[in-house]
């Protein structure tokens, strides 16, 4: 398969940030692995002139999220710290739209839909399609995935640009995205170069 892009397609990345790569106070294995794979989606969907969101875990310092509070997580990517940070390896474009999520004390989001203007967003772009990868795939991108499509998004997952945070749960939810009709592709599945033209709205 050979996905063609353009018009009303958006690239989104979930939650690739300091403290979810190694080093970070909640590191997903490998998680830094995906950024080179990232920076050539980045790269694509910029040639193109195609929009690109980014979504980041955006905590308060009490959150309820974290273990002191009772919550599953180490403290993480709290708000305006180096650790909430997209790391600088991360060619992310100044012009790229960034949803801060989970920024309230009492609410956790996994999902960069939840609680954020990011449905709205995209909607102003006449977005249909996505394209998603980042971190983890368990967490936050399966939960990303699982409202894109329940928005009506075609939703592609970037099997090669996402990392989960135990390998074994993270095929299982490909699968299960993919069960729930999201698309899994990897990057040489884009038409690149003069065999590309973009689509008539
Ligand atoms: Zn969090």
């Amino acid at each position: 398969m050979k996905v063609r892009l353009g018009a009303g397609d958006a690239l989104l990345l979930v939650d690739v940030q300091s403290d979810f790569l190694p080093g970070g106070s909640l590191p997903v294995p490998d998680g830094d692995k995906i950024i080179p794979t990232l920076n050539r989606y980045i790269g694509f969907f910029q040639t193109h002139d195609l929009p690109i969101f980014a979504t980041r875990d955006w905590h308060p310092k009490n959150h309820c999220s974290f273990l002191q509070r009772g919550g599953l997580w180490p403290p993480h990517c709290i708000a305006e710290t180096q650790g909430a940070a997209f790391p600088d390896s991360l060619e992310l474009p100044p012009d790229a739209h960034i949803i801060s999520k989970a920024t309230s004390p009492e609410k956790d989001a996994y999902s960069g839909f939840d609680g954020t203007q990011l449905h709205a967003l995209l909607q102003s772009f006449g977005i249909h399609r996505l394209f998603v990868g980042g971190l983890a795939t368990e967490y936050c991108v399966l939960n990303t995935v699982k409202d894109a499509l329940r928005y009506g998004y075609s939703t592609f997952v970037l099997q090669d640009a996402v990392r989960a945070i135990s390998v074994l749960d993270g095929l299982k939810v490909l699968e299960e995205m993919e069960r729930l009709g999201a698309i899994l592709i990897h990057y040489e599945m884009l038409i690149h170069g003069s065999d590309f033209q973009p689509a008539a709205d």
